[in-house]
């Protein structure tokens, strides 16, 4: 059987350290995308068991999965809902919803008024730089007066909502460069100020995630938002030795010793250059295989030309290890296997061999199996 294995020894090892690093700032496990593909449920009755009390999820479903599977930390929704019906059902669950206009805190107002004894726990989401959600706050005078007209009418005159937080999101956490960073932090904390300097309740502040936690704790606030960082894949060095949290596992179908010049795989682009022994296994791009992520965001520069040039000729093959002894994989990945040469490993039908994987694209199908 292929499995995704996931290690509780090494996500204790990077909650550890995340602690360390989030100090006095309360955690809010950031669980998008089914946990970052280590299984929504599993995954926050695991933090939950570890003490972790704040959720974030970017689905209403998602929200109400959790609820539904007796999760009972505060779940933050990132992403704003409009529609009546929906707004219902977060207030029903006890969901905190996020608040990006006027508009949305209009229709979340009327909405909870309907509902008799209900509240409405929300976060304000504030754009600071960002471009996707949130009140627009940036240094034109105009604008940081509308914004925080918006949020004290929102938070003083709207008596079913309850602000029980306000957050801001980087853009450029991973850049050299740290102006845009500061700025926004700047930004955000100048609106939290002034806000409360008017008798404004905002609650929870909270803008930075694993990224800034690694490389800016001094703008940790009141709470960080944590994702990647639980997996130990951050998109900066890793100082702080988090660790590896899974593998692919997968058995051994055949083996075989093909001659030379043989072909391998779909194509006609790989033949044998000597006589090898094959090992075929159970894993392929709909377990996560090869896959990676489009990160071509960057204008095109002559260097960026150079490296894409170079990735493309040297590209890192996908491989396999069993016992210590890696293979690599032959030819093209397919749908739901791949071919592995296993020349030089002592190995046999029914062996289970590991790949190095991002969850986040292994199928969800795929079973979870913590180890
Ligand atoms: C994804 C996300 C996070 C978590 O980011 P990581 O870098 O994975 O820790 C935090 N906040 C928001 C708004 C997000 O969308």
């Amino acid at each position: 059987m292929t499995t995704l294995d996931i290690s509780i020894q090494a996500l204790e090892h990077n909650i550890d350290i995340i602690r360390e690093l989030a100090g006095r700032s309360q955690i809010i496990a950031v669980l998008k995308g089914n946990a970052y593909g280590l299984g929504l449920c599993r995954f926050a009755a695991f933090l939950e068991k570890r003490g972790i009390r704040h959720f974030a999820v970017t689905e209403l479903s998602d929200a109400i999965a959790l609820r539904d599977n007796n999760i009972e930390g505060e779940i933050l929704l990132l992403t704003p809902i409009h529609d009546a019906e929906s707004i219902t059902l977060a207030i029903k669950n006890g969901i905190t919803m996020s608040v990006t206009s006027y508009e949305n805190g209009k229709v979340i107002e009327q909405t909870a008024g309907y509902l008799n004894h209900f509240f409405a726990h929300v976060h304000m989401c504030i754009d600071t730089g960002f471009g996707r959600y949130g009140f627009l706050y940036n240094d034109e005078p105009e604008v940081k007066g509308r914004c925080i007209e918006e949020i004290t009418d929102i938070s003083q005159n709207m008596h079913h909502i309850h602000v029980t937080g306000i957050y801001s999101h980087f853009h450029a956490a991973c850049s050299k460069n740290e102006c845009s960073v500061r700025n926004q932090f700047d930004l955000f904390e100048e609106l939290c100020g002034s806000l409360e300097d008017d008798g404004v309740l905002v609650g929870m502040k909270h803008i930075s995630s694993s990224t800034s936690l690694v490389r800016f704790p001094d703008m940790n606030l009141d709470a960080v938002r944590i994702g990647s960082a639980f997996l130990g894949r951050l998109a900066v060095e890793n100082p702080y030795d988090f660790a590896n949290v899974c593998k692919l596992s997968a058995a051994v179908d055949d083996i075989y010793e093909l001659p030379a010049g043989h072909n391998v795989g779909y194509g006609t682009g790989f033949r044998l250059a000597k006589a090898t022994r094959t090992a075929v296994v159970s894993a392929g791009y709909f377990h996560g295989l090869g896959m990676t992520r489009e990160t071509n965001y960057r204008r095109p520069s002559f260097l960026g030309m150079l490296r894409l040039c170079k990735h493309a000729c040297i590209n890192k093959k996908t491989t396999a290890t069993f016992d210590g002894r890696s293979m690599p994989v032959l030819g093209q990945i397919n749908m739901n296997s791949c071919i592995l040469d296993a020349s030089r490993v002592k190995i046999a039908v029914g062996d289970q061999v590991s790949f190095p994987i991002n969850p986040l694209f292994v199928n969800s199908s795929v079973p979870r199996v913590y180890c």
